[in-house]
């Protein structure tokens, strides 16, 4: 029966056809279970809505051990006879997506300003098109199984409305708000405002300069030149001292602070002092959080351009001068000489002015933290400006109340004090939505041009509200990106109409995703389904690590074998089923995982393993032979070696089973493989071959346990490699086949009564009395054709005896020499090994030329003996000194490893000589 199963196992042979084969079958569908009769409607249901992968290029390793996690734990529940729901879909990355389209147009010599909002917004659609589709072909090949018919898009139709309903209802209830205020501008690519936590912190080895400013006196009352001419503070008797990494800002000075107990000068208070450049008179202001220790004890004051000057130019009513514009040009109305230059060129000039008026006072190395652009790596520039923000305190007051009162399960349960550092209504800041883009939710604001009121709704206003003007325009900025993912549990399944889907699959049952986006995502999802929905929008929140090579490094582009880490080469040579079997062999929730591109080898021979077990199972079953089924075996009629893996098998499946439900997935995939591998392959089938291939024989057949034994270990190997199992299990026997296809059938269980620890401690004595002869074989080089004589002598007579046909054929031992007994005098003229209470004496007399085998152990001992006294030498000599620690130590371990190997030969040769 084995004839549709190639020679080797070869992946590429099946696993395309395999995929087409289940979405033809529509085998990935809730529905499909439905008609099937596997599950009713009154069954319960596991929904996983996919982490919307963006649309900016192909998969890497980052999508596959997402894809390898969550269709594992859809494939394992939906065998648990759970209405099961795998809702693809992906995400219009508003940034990432403009900047990756923006490029591609730039190398065609093409602005996108030149080409016009519209006309670039279709060349992004084009775009998402494309790229989309071979997200889609990427993912397939992982064997994802999800519902393609539910596909979703953030920007379709169906799910902007979700993005409008929730704009317009948090704007109703004052959730949603604009103002001026101080956001993270990346005045690079993106030119926007962008999130906190897009803008990343990197040490960075900058300067700090040390600056004085003017105090006007009577005699000087205003600079006395032009700035940049050496008299610009000419006279000046009075000075204030400041220390900034940024000068360039002092363009936007509103004020000078300082503690009015500061030493020096604390006299300064409410006198004025002039800002370098164009001359702008500020006071010198007391407050509270100047910390007089602290650089020069005196801070020039920036409102528009500093998060902390923000809050004091708020507290004292200060003036906002923004002096830098979007894309990081100095200002023209506040940047004098400088005006229209770059940030950084405009910083050059000032230092060398600064020089020549007299006012720097030095220059120190200050090695601080610079927030940079996650999209384009720009140093981001903090930059007041109006925009639309969410009141997170509020709302993140309500998620931790319903978290307390109804939980919600962290995997690992540490991620849930990671959530609440960030969620803390007392430190968090409001979400800054939006984004100076054009692609993306457009904000569904209409200010009117005559009374200046918002207007907003579910429908686009033809006229404004209060005033009936028709004189209205809407706003130019897009929504953030996450704004629209954060309604993905919901948005998906047809919010805010009351959809089916909305009843089955609302709340989800889990949430699986990177720990990386804890903050960007399952933070903002929670926010909005609790205020939106009141409900928490799943049961469980499962974080997966990041990947990284062998030696724990973050995989980058930049890395040199960086195709080693391409999941599509990777599938090309090895197969998915390898690929996904790998990635989840190393992965424990929460922790990042070194993936070592060798493993999959093994991987690979792994699944070869399994192939070629069951084609030889297979091969040795005829057309007609009908297998019974292990539940309607009785024990009794079964010999102990059938009972024996029957009961490792069921263990295997306890274990194994719970590893699943307790998201140990590592411990899953290891278990069954070593069961598959370690107990079945290396000894099951071995054994069981001396009563296949006894003519004489007419108990049991033990076919009817290989058989059942494959199929229960393809089923709780399903979730990990679907492709292969569905292969091979779709050659089984038709008795097994509950249903058309190994991916909607069910989940095997354990039960007790196969259990039996008696069995496992038996068989592990067999197995080592087994193992002990073989190596004693391999030691003294005894030819494969030739039976030994045994004695065994252990108090378990009846266990050996019972045993005798394996311990003769797998151990080749003669049966008719073979001895077992309680007691013997120790005898001579024999090899000994001893394990446990159970000793084996093999004679060597006869079996072995003594005379050559001894010449060749001398032969082995001289050459040996050489090779220690080369690398003692060494050691002695002043190597050991100038050498690497490890390699001298590589050295004394090869020395160690020779003397082991010397002392085995000296054995052999005590017991030969006796
Ligand atoms: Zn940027
Ligand atoms: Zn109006």
């Amino acid at each position: 029966m084995s004839e549709n199963l190639s020679k080797v196992y070869t992946p590429e042979e099946f696993e395309n056809d395999m995929y087409k084969w289940w979405e033809e079958k529509k085998l990935f569908k809730p529905e499909t279970q439905l008609e099937l009769g596997i599950v009713t409607p009154d069954d319960p249901v596991f929904c996983n809505t996919i982490p919307p992968p963006n649309v900016t290029g192909v998969l890497h390793l980052g999508h596959a051990i997402t894809i390898a996690i969550q269709d594992l734990m859809v494939r394992y529940n939906r065998m648990r006879g759970k209405r099961a729901l795998f809702l693809p879909g992906a995400d219009h990355a508003g940034i990432a997506t403009q900047n990756v389209v923006e490029r591609e147009l730039n190398k065609k010599g093409i602005q996108r300003k030149e080409l016009g909002r519209d006309k670039f917004i279709e060349e992004v659609w084009k775009w998402k098109e494309h790229s989309l589709s071979i997200i889609v072909q990427q993912s397939k090949k992982m064997g994802i199984s999800s519902d393609w018919d539910r596909d979703r898009f953030t920007m379709d139709n169906q799910l902007s409305k979700a993005v409008r309903e929730a704009f317009v209802t948090l704007y109703k209830r004052d959730l949603i708000y604009r103002g001026n205020y101080l956001v993270n501008w990346c005045p690079g690519r993106c030119e926007s405002a962008i999130s906190d936590l897009e803008a990343e912190p990197k040490e960075t080895t900058g300067q700090l300069w040390y600056i004085k400013y003017p105090i006007t006196s009577k005699e000087w009352r205003t600079p006395k030149g032009e700035w940049g001419s050496g008299n610009w503070a000419k006279g000046a008797k009075n000075f204030i001292e400041v220390a900034t990494t940024r000068p360039e800002t002092l363009l936007g000075d509103t004020a000078v602070a300082i503690n009015k107990d500061h030493p020096v000068f604390g006299k300064y208070l409410g006198k004025k002092t002039v800002i370098p450049v164009i001359g702008r008179k500020v006071e010198i202001i007391h407050d509270d959080h100047v910390d007089t220790e602290f650089g020069t004890g005196a801070v020039k004051v920036t409102p528009a351009h500093d998060p902390n000057d923000f809050e004091m130019g708020q507290r004292h009513n200060l003036e906002f001068i923004t002096m830098m514009n979007q894309n990081g040009v100095i200002d023209n109305e506040y940047g004098g000489k400088y005006a229209g230059m770059d940030r950084f060129e405009a910083r050059k000039l000032l230092v060398e002015d600064l020089k020549q008026e007299n006012l720097l006072i030095k220059v120190e190395d200050y090695t601080h933290s610079v927030p940079h652009c996650q999209r384009c790596d720009t140093v981001v520039e903090p930059r007041m400006s109006l925009q639309w923000f969410v009141r997170s305190k509020i709302l993140t007051k309500k998620v931790i109340n319903k978290i307390e009162s109804q939980g919600l399960v962290f995997v690992p349960p540490k991620q849930k004090e990671r959530l609440y550092q960030w969620i803390n209504p007392e430190t968090i800041r409001d979400w800054c939505i939006s984004r100076q883009l054009w692609w993306g939710h457009r904000i569904p604001v209409w200010y009117c041009l005559s009374c200046e009121h918002q207007n907003t709704g579910l429908e686009d206003p033809v006229k404004c509200e209060k005033c009936d003007s028709e004189d209205l325009q809407q706003d130019e900025d897009v929504l953030d990106t996450w704004f629209s993912s954060s309604l993905w549990p919901f948005s998906t399944m047809g919010w805010p109409e009351n959809t089916k889907d909305m009843a089955d699959f609302f709340p989800n049952q889990m949430r699986e995703t990177g720990y990386d986006i804890l903050f960007f995502w399952v933070a903002r999802e929670l926010m909005m389904s609790v205020e939106l929905t009141g409900k928490i929008p799943y049961e469980t929140v499962y974080f997966h690590g990041l990947v990284r090579n062998e030696e724990g490094k973050k995989i980058s582009k930049s890395m040199e074998n960086i195709e080693d880490y391409d999941p599509l080469k990777i599938i090309a040579q090895y197969g998915a089923d390898t690929l996904r079997y790998t990635l989840i062999s190393y992965s424990t929730p929460g922790m990042d995982m070194n993936l070592d591109p060798k493993n999959l080898d093994g991987v690979h021979k792994f699944g070869n393993k399994l192939w070629q077990a069951v084609r030889y199972v297979l091969g040795n079953i005829s057309e007609d032979f009908i297998p019974i089924k292990i539940e309607e075996l009785s024990i009794e009629e079964l010999e102990t070696s059938d009972r024996w893996i029957l009961s490792e098998l069921h263990s295997m499946l306890k274990t194994v089973t719970k590893a699943y439900e307790n998201y140990a997935y590592l411990e899953s995939a290891r278990d069954i493989r070593k069961f598959f591998w370690n107990t079945f392959a290396d000894w099951y089938i071995e054994i069981s071959k001396l009563r296949i291939y006894d003519e004489n024989y007419n108990g049991i057949d033990p076919r009817h346990v290989l058989v059942n034994v494959i199929d229960k270990v393809l089923r709780v190997l399903h979730p990990i490699m679907p492709f292969i199992t569905e292969k091979l299990w779709q050659q089984l026997p038709k008795p097994f086949h509950d249903q058309q296809s190994l991916m909607v059938s069910k989940w095997p269980n354990y039960s007790e009564t196969f259990i039996n620890k008696d069995l496992t401690a038996a068989f592990t004595k067999i197995m080592q009395t087994i193992s002990d002869i073989r190596k004693i074989r391999g030691e003294f080089t005894v030819p494969h054709s030739q039976l030994v004589n045994a004695i065994i002598v252990s108090d378990d007579i009846s266990l050996f005896e019972s045993s005798e046909r394996e311990i003769t054929a797998l151990a080749r031992v003669d049966p008719s020499t073979l001895k077992i007994t309680q007691k013997i005098d120790p005898p001579i003229k024999v090899i000994t090994a001893v394990s446990g209470n159970t000793t084996i004496y093999i004679p060597f007399e006869g079996l072995i030329d003594v005379k050559e085998e001894l010449n060749r152990i001398d032969k082995e001992l001289a050459k040996l003996e050489s090779f220690m006294s080369k690398i003692e030498k060494k050691l002695n000599s002043d190597f050991a000194q100038r050498a690497p620690p490890e390699v001298v130590s590589k050295e004394k371990n090869k020395f160690e490893e020779l003397a082991q190997q010397k002392l085995q030969l000296v054995g052999r040769q005590k017991i030969l000589k006796n």
